[in-house]
C-alpha cells in the first residue's frame, strides 16, 4: 500500500508527491491511500479566516481526487504522529510519499514521520511542491545564506533553469487500487472549519475555489492587468494585483505553474526586460525569500532577526489595540485597511504596510501583536510572509525598511488612494466628503462635517493620536535602544 500525505500543497496538478506514488501504482499495479491530517497539536493553530478558506480548500481537492484521479481523500484530526503510526500497522504500508512544508513546525513532524518510517522499513519519498526553489537551496558566493532580498532573487533568476518544470496530472490507470474511507477518517465538515455564526457572506462572494476559475482569473489578471502591475499594484482602489496569496499559501495552485505561464507569456508577446513583468515575479520572489529567512532564522515568528530590538519598549494598551483591529483609528486609511481584512480575510499589500507601520510606530504596539492578529484574520496566513512582513515593517527584520521611514497615513492614503476611491468603499459613513478631506475629516470644518453628514466622535472617530507627535515618541523609544 502507498499512503500519500497532503499538506499544503492541496491540489492534484504538478503535485510531486501525488504524481510519484500514481506513477508507481499504475506501474506496480499496488493500493494507494490519500489522507489529510488536520493538526493542531504539531502545527501553529490556523486562525478562523484561514481555517474557512481551508475547509473550502479541501472540499475542492476531494472533489478533484475523486473525478480526475480516481480516489478519495481522507481526512484525519488530531496528532499527525500517532494517526500515521496508526495508519502504517493498518494498512501495511511500504511507500509513503509528501511533499516537504517549511514551516519550522512542519519540517520537525517531518523529520519524525522519515524515523518513523525508517524504522518499519518503508520507503519515503519526500517531493517539493511549494517553492520555486527548495529552502535553504539558494546561497551567497560563501555559502551563506541571504540577509538581503536583490542579491537573493538576482541569484534566484541565475538558477532559473534549475526550477523543475510543472509535472501534469496523472490519473489511476485502475481506479479498485484506491483504498476509500479509512478507519477513523471523518467528513470534512466534522473538522469544524466553518463558522457557527455565519460572518462569511462577503468572503463567500470574493473566493472561489474551482481551479479552472482560478486560473481563467489569472489569465485575465495576465492579459489586462500585469503589463500596468508596477506603478497600479500600490493603488488599493484599482484591484492591480493577483489576489493569489492564499492559493499559493495552500498549494491550490503551484508556484512553478505560476512562475511557467508568466515567463511563457512575456517570451511570447514581451522582451523580457519589460519591467512589470519581471516586477510581479520579483515579488513572488519575496514569497521565496521570507521562507529563506524562515528556513534559516526558524525563531522569525517570535524573535526579532536584529536582536538590537529585544530592548525595545513597546506599550501595550487593549482598548487602543481593538480600535486598531475594528478600524475605528480615525485614520481613514488604515481604517479601511483593517475593515477590508475583517470582511474579506485579504488586505491590500500597500494597505498591510500602513496599517502595520501606524500599529508598531504610531501606537508603538509590539509587531507580534500585528501579526498574530493578521494570522487570525488573513486567508492567506502564511507563517513565512507574515512575520518576514511584520518584522520588515518594525524594523528588526532582515532588509528591513530603516526605522526612521516613519509612514505618515495621511500621505500615503493622499499619494495611493488619491480620490478616496479604496476609503470610500470601506469606510462608507465618510464617503460624502471630498477628496480633499476624505484622508483627515479631522480637518473639516462643522460646515463640511455636517454637509457629509459626519458627527466626529460620534459616527466617525477623531484621530486615536497625532501623527507627528506619535513620530516624535518612536524614534525616541528607537534611539533608546542605543
Ligand atoms: C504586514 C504584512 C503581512 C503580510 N502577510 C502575508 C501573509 O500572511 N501571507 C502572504 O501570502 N503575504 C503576506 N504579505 C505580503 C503581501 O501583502 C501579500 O502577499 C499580497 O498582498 C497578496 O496579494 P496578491 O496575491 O494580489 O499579490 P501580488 O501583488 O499579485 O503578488 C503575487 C504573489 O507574490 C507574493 N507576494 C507579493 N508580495 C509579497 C511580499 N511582500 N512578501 C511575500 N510574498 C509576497 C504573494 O504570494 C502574492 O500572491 C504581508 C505583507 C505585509 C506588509
Amino acid at each position: 500500500m502507498k499512503l500519500v500525505i497532503f499538506d499544503q500543497d492541496l491540489r492534484i496538478s504538478d503535485n510531486s508527491a501525488l504524481y510519484e506514488a500514481i506513477k508507481q501504482v499504475n506501474l506496480e499495479n499496488k493500493a494507494l491511500s490519500a489522507i489529510y491530517i488536520f493538526d493542531e497539536i504539531n502545527k501553529r493553530s490556523r486562525g478562523d479566516a484561514s481555517k474557512w478558506f481551508l475547509h473550502h480548500v479541501l472540499d475542492e481537492l476531494s472533489k478533484n481526487l475523486a473525478n480526475k484521479i480516481g480516489c478519495q481523500l481522507n481526512i484525519f484530526r488530531g496528532n499527525s504522529l500517532e494517526i500515521i503510526g496508526k495508519l502504517l500497522e493498518d494498512l501495511k504500508v511500504s511507500e509513503i510519499y509528501f511533499n516537504q512544508n517549511f514551516e519550522p513546525q512542519a519540517r520537525l513532524l517531518n523529520e519524525k514521520i522519515i524515523k518513523l518510517a525508517k524504522e518499519k522499513n518503508i520507503t519515503i519519498f519526500v517531493g517539493e511542491a511549494n517553492l520555486l526553489f527548495e529552502s535553504g537551496k539558494i546561497l551567497n558566493s560563501s555559502n551563506q545564506y541571504f540577509k538581503v532580498f536583490t542579491p537573493f532573487w538576482r541569484k534566484c533568476l541565475e538558477n532559473e533553469s534549475k526550477i523543475a518544470k510543472p509535472l501534469p496530472i496523472l490519473a489511476l490507470k485502475n481506479q479498485n487500487l484506491a483504498k476509500n474511507n479509512l478507519r477513523d477518517s471523518i467528513k470534512l465538515a466534522d473538522l469544524n472549519l466553518l463558522p457557527k455564526i455565519s460572518w462569511d457572506k462577503i468572503m463567500q462572494k470574493t473566493w472561489q475555489f474551482s481551479e479552472e476559475q482560478i486560473w481563467q482569473d489569472f489569465n485575465n489578471f495576465i492579459a489586462k492587468k500585469i503589463t500596468n502591475y508596477k506603478q497600479a499594484r500600490d493603488f488599493p482602489g484599482l484591484e492591480a494585483t493577483s489576489k493569489l496569496s492564499p492559493y499559493l499559501h495552500f498549494g491550490v495552485i503551484s508556484v512553478r505553474q505560476i512562475f511557467a505561464r508568466v515567463r511563457s507569456y512575456q517570451h511570447q508577446y514581451h522582451q523580457l526586460q519589460n519591467n512589470n513583468i519581471n516586477h510581479f515575479l520579483s515579488e513572488i520572489g519575496w514569497r521565496e525569500f521570507s521562507y529563506n529567512l524562515l528556513h534559516n532564522f526558524p525563531e522569525l515568528p517570535s524573535k526579532n532577526f536584529n536582536q538590537k530590538f529585544d530592548k525595545f519598549p513597546w506599550y501595550q494598551n487593549d482598548e487602543i489595540l481593538q480600535k486598531w483591529q475594528k478600524g475605528l483609528t480615525g485614520y481613514p486609511i488604515v481604517d479601511a485597511g483593517m475593515r477590508e481584512l475583517w470582511a474579506t480575510g485579504w488586505m491590500h499589500n500597500r494597505v498591510r504596510m500602513i496599517v502595520g507601520s501606524f500599529l508598531v510606530k504610531d501606537l508603538l504596539i509590539d509587531w507580534r501583536v500585528g501579526e498574530k492578529w493578521f494570522w487570525d484574520c488573513l486567508v492567506d496566513a502564511d507563517m513565512a510572509s507574515n512575520t518576514a512582513s511584520w518584522q520588515w515593517i518594525a524594523g528588526s527584520g532582515a532588509d528591513a525598511a530603516p526605522y526612521f521611514r516613519i509612514f505618515n497615513p495621511t500621505l500615503q492614503s493622499l499619494k495611493f488612494d488619491p480620490e478616496g476611491i479604496y476609503i470610500r468603499k470601506w469606510v462608507p459613513e465618510i464617503a460624502k466628503l471630498p477628496n480633499n478631506l476624505i484622508h483627515e475629516p479631522s480637518q473639516a470644518n462643522i460646515f463640511e462635517l455636517q454637509q457629509a453628514k459626519i458627527e466626529l466622535g460620534k459616527t466617525y472617530p477623531h484621530p486615536l493620536v497625532d501623527h507627528k507627535k506619535a513620530r516624535d515618541m518612536a524614534m525616541m523609544a528607537y534611539k533608546s535602544l542605543n
